[in-house]
């Protein structure tokens, strides 16, 4: 192997680029989408309705609710409990954008909490730190898809009267306590993005047990009309809709449910290449000097949804930063990503709070020496081989000391 990095002009790895989290589509997918097509009814219907059922299914929730994105889904779970003005949000510093932004387009205010160094979700302990009166609900993030300790945020929320609305955007398949994640919160809230375990390009569902945050969901997500065309057009009759309230255009159409019917039948044979790959990332990396790995549960009754795979590395063992490792292993052909810098270090958050890095600082710390590896069951076994052949290229290039 030309061990000169191809960042210094050297050969790379491969020579076609291996994207971050290229999406699984196959025939299945592309023919009911043709159907669909065909069909004479392509916005939200009766596939859309199937795949609610299918997924409430498969999480074993009571109802589900589909929307056109996590982003949606989490903006109706905070606004169905009339979070507005003067209310608090607690989330987790470590997470996409999107988890706060929808606590400001509330007009609510986003208290974040730092996290656990080793699992990089949320602290518990922290998050009763944070409760003040105005505190109407908690944000989890199941990082990567390891699912957060629910049991312990859910007693908390329980005791002070508390909504919790889970980001499982990472977290299709995660299991918990032998339990699926989409069964246990108050609103649980899946993404269905071109990179997440399951796709249907864009799109989202909402999980839940209670039937009047169902009711009111289906009415918020669709103009805020007491019927939806589909239910007005399959009977047949002059049904009227009436406006209840100025409701929001977040609704799925059939064309992404065709997607999503498909992924959801293939999803646990997706969850097991995925766990493959992970354990020879495992092999490899495991032991590597200045690397650390996001621990995964053993037992069985708690399973890592594996969105992401990531690498921490500590920068006493490396001569360059976080960042230009990315850069070598782009260099390389591997599609390495950035999953995340801390929140509370972002513009927006920091000038309007007043945050400081430090604040957070296990979240700090981690956004600044986080990486994430390609990991997809579209990747082939030689994919594979190749992220592994070009992150042992770049760490051992830029390995200083013992
Ligand atoms: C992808 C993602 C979202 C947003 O999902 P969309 O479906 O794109 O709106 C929210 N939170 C986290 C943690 C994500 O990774």
């Amino acid at each position: 192997m030309n061990s000169d990095l191809a960042i210094n002009g050297g050969a790379p790895v491969r020579d076609t680029f291996l994207p971050f989290g290229a999406p699984h589509l196959g025939e299945e997918e592309i023919a009911e989408v043709v159907a669909t097509l065909r069909s004479g009814w392509i916005g939200t219907g009766p596939k859309t309705q199937r795949f609610e059922t299918e997924f409430a299914e498969y999480v074993g929730s009571q109802y589900a609710i589909s929307v056109n994105s996590c982003t949606a889904g989490l903006h109706l779970s905070l606004l169905v409990n009339d979070i507005g003005p003067g209310d608090e949000v607690i989330t987790t510093a470590m997470t996409f954008a999107a988890t706060a932004n929808v606590i400001e387009h509330c007009g609510a205010r986003p208290v974040f909490v730092d996290i656990d160094p080793i699992s990089l979700n949320i602290d518990p302990a922290q998050i009763k730190a944070a409760i003040t009166p105005r505190t109407r609900a908690i944000i989890p993030v199941h990082f990567g898809g390891l699912p957060c300790d629910l049991d312990v945020i859910v007693e908390i929320a329980n005791q002070a009267g508390l909504i919790v609305i889970e980001d499982a955007a990472h977290a299709v398949g995660t299991r918990y306590n032998n339990r699926m994640i989409g069964s246990i919160g108050h609103l649980t809230n899946f993404s269905f993005y071109p990179n997440k375990n399951l796709t249907t390009v864009e799109g989202g569902m909402i999980t839940t047990n209670n039937e009047t945050w169902a009711n009111k969901l289906q009415v918020y997500r669709l103009h805020g009309l007491s019927r939806d065309a589909w239910k007005r057009y399959s009977s047949h009759r002059l049904m009227l809709s009436h406006a209840i309230l100025p409701g929001y255009k977040y609704n799925m159409t059939d064309v992404q449910a065709s997607l999503g019917l498909h992924q959801l039948r293939k999803l646990e044979r997706f969850l097991e290449v995925r766990e493959q790959y992970a354990s020879r990332y495992d092999e490899a990396f495991a032991r590597f000097p200045g690397v650390t790995l996001q621990p995964r549960p053993i037992t069985p009754g708690m399973r890592h949804g594996l969105h992401l795979y990531v690498l921490i590395l500590d920068p006493a063992h490396f001569s360059i930063d976080r960042n230009e490792i990315i850069n070598a292993l782009l260099a390389e052909n591997i599609g390495a990503a950035l999953h995340y810098r801390a929140l509370h270090t972002h513009p927006y958050y920091q000038e309007k709070y007043g945050y400081k890095p430090e604040d957070f600082p296990h979240a700090y710390q981690v956004g600044e020496r986080i990486l994430s590896l390609p990991l997809t069951p579209a990747m082939t076994d030689a994919d594979v081989q190749n992220v592994i052949q070009a992150v042992e290229k770049v760490l051992t290039y830029y390995h200083v000391g013992s």
